[in-house]
């Protein structure tokens, strides 16, 4: 039997027609979309190549992730044991979030990937919650209430002993600069093709349609379907195809980016710790080889000079010239289309959200997963893209709304950069009523609900942000009532949580995480 697509006969006797892919750019995003479509596709005979320019290089920062990573790695096949140790990989529970905020009783708190147990007291931290919202003198910090953060805390790893049935979620920190190239040794070996050329031209018909790329030695490129993962540069989307760009600097200020990496010490909490400078803040992440340091700042604010010099002092490394600190732009926003004509971008040249939560590979995983789930449910022809492109545009922005909600809670008043961000009331819609249902003591996950959100963002990392700024009426205005009674449940929780624990081994040193991975 032969099905008409419309465009094109794609499925033919049940067997999809084998496609040309050309993926340009081989940073970490090039070769997550090369393993994922081969993954897909490759049974099909679709013939896949990527190209890139090692004289361009990649961007070689990004060393945090998400639990949405384990997915990634699951669903291309790939185990712990092998990636890990290759990329110089840890385990991750969370981040802490250290000076973000001024009001007393919560300098800290603490971002966790949810835990099966979480279930059972969850609950307890969304009554508290409203109730000290709504003026009771109750427990509200929600470092108390989740399995993670206490975990993260007591240097804990994210595995249980068997007879313990419960899992936890984690997330990973590894090398940039080696995850990618590791990535595309896997996808090499299973039949991607891979040229070193730098493309310098676009072959594109009167149709918006990318026929082909040209190289500096004047070869030429054809292919059905073009991936740009050109990284900021995006060279066919936003270049050649001329996709307009949607800054989000009114209201993420932060456009620049210092790295370096100092000595790892023995002992490390697996976790990012994301702490509040004067004009930023700066993220210290362990890998078994180093601590990678960063600071994400606002140009605006400061100067690359004394951001570094402030970088150097928060890290200790003071003026050593040992340390080679490497300077950075961050082009913030997104693409109006991500999917244009018969081009997809992914990573860099798709846009940026500042690395505050470590959302990017996300965003790159979900964006080549939709664009193959839409491409094969609708016989490779352009029915789902409007659909696609308004999907990943509401993923960037409920993203953006939630790292923009940590600018305007903080309660810092030392810079003019945090009394800002504070001040700053370009904050969309979504975020508007979440914060407003929030102040107004009203229930939060009902509001996520109507508003078709908690996909993205769930109820309790949203809880999190808000409660561990310390969003509530302040400590004259609590009243105790009822608040023995309560207090009890929590202390109950609070034991829970620490019997629970008790069942997951401690946190590796580097030499067991070693062993453990090989
Ligand atoms: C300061 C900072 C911190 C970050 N932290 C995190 C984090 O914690 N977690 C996270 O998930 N993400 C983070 N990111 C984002 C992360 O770095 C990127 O999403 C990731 O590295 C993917 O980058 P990329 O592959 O899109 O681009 P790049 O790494 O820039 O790769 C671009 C590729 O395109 C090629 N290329 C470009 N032009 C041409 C051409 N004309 N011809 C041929 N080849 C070409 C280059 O050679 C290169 O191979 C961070 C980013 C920044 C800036």
């Amino acid at each position: 039997m032969t099905r008409s697509t419309g465009a094109r006969l794609v499925v033919v006797n049940g067997h999809i027609k084998p496609k040309k892919i050309l993926i340009l750019g081989g940073g970490t995003a090039g070769w997550m979309a090369a393993n994922l479509m081969i993954k897909a596709w490759g049974k099909h005979g679709f013939d896949i190549t990527l190209i890139e320019a090692p004289d361009i290089g990649i961007i070689g920062v990004g060393e945090g992730s998400t639990p949405v990573l384990k997915s990634f790695m699951d669903a291309i096949g790939l185990e712990e044991k092998d990636w890990m140790p290759a990329c110089n990989a840890t385990y991750k529970l969370g981040i802490r979030f250290d000076g973000w905020s001024t009001k007393p009783g919560f300098p800290r708190y603490f971002h966790p990937f949810p835990a099966q147990v979480d279930a059972f007291t969850a609950p307890a931290f969304f009554e508290a919650s409203l109730a000290r919202r709504n003026g009771l003198d109750i427990e509200g910090h929600p470092d108390h209430f989740f399995l993670n953060s206490y975990m993260a805390e007591q240097k804990r790893s994210p595995f249980a002993s068997e007879n313990f049935p419960f899992t936890t979620l984690y997330g990973y920190h590894f090398d940039s600069g080696l995850l990618g190239p590791y990535l595309g040794e896997v996808a090499q070996q299973r039949g991607v093709k891979h040229i070193q050329a730098k493309v310098t031209g676009t072959k594109v018909s009167a149709d918006g349609q990318i026929e082909a790329v040209m190289d500096e030695d004047g070869r030429t490129f054809e292919a059905d379907y073009f991936i740009d993962c050109t990284g900021f540069r995006s060279t066919l989307l936003q270049e050649a195809l001329q996709v307009p760009f949607v800054p989000f600097a009114d209201n993420l200020f932060n456009d620049s980016a210092i790295v370096f990496p100092t000595p790892r010490p023995d002992e490390v909490a697996p976790q990012t710790i994301s702490t509040a400078l004067k004009s930023g803040w700066a993220w210290t992440i362990p890998l078994t080889s180093r601590i990678g340091n960063g600071y994400v700042y606002s140009s605006a604010y400061t100067t690359a000079d004394e951001a570094e010099q402030e970088l150097r002092a928060f890290t200790g490394v003071g003026d050593s010239a040992e340390v080679e600190a490497r300077h950075l732009k961050m082009k913030v926003g997104r693409v109006a289309k991500h999917w244009e004509g018969n081009c997809l971008a992914a990573g860099l040249s798709q846009g940026f959200i500042e690395p505050l939560e470590a959302t990017a590979l996300v965003l790159v995983q979900l964006t080549v997963q939709g664009f193959i789930r839409a491409l094969e449910t609708s016989n490779f022809t352009t029915e789902k893209r409007d659909q696609f492109n308004d999907d990943i545009n509401g993923r960037f922005e409920a993203v953006r709304n939630y790292i923009v909600a940590h600018y305007v809670v903080n309660s810092r008043t030392d810079t003019d950069y945090w009394r800002d961000n504070a001040n700053n009331d370009k904050l969309s819609r979504s975020l508007h009523d979440i914060l407003s249902t929030w102040t107004a003591g009203k229930n939060l996950t009902d509001e996520l609900i109507r508003q078709k959100i908690e996909d993205h963002y769930p109820t309790m990392s949203w809880h999190c942000l808000l409660a561990g700024y310390g969003l509530y009426p302040a400590k004259e205005r609590l009243h105790t009532g009822d608040v023995e009674k309560h207090q009890v449940k929590l202390d109950e929780i609070h034991e829970f949580i620490r019997r629970c624990s008790l069942n997951y081994s401690p946190h590796m040193s580097l030499l067991e995480s070693q062993q453990r991975t090989a």
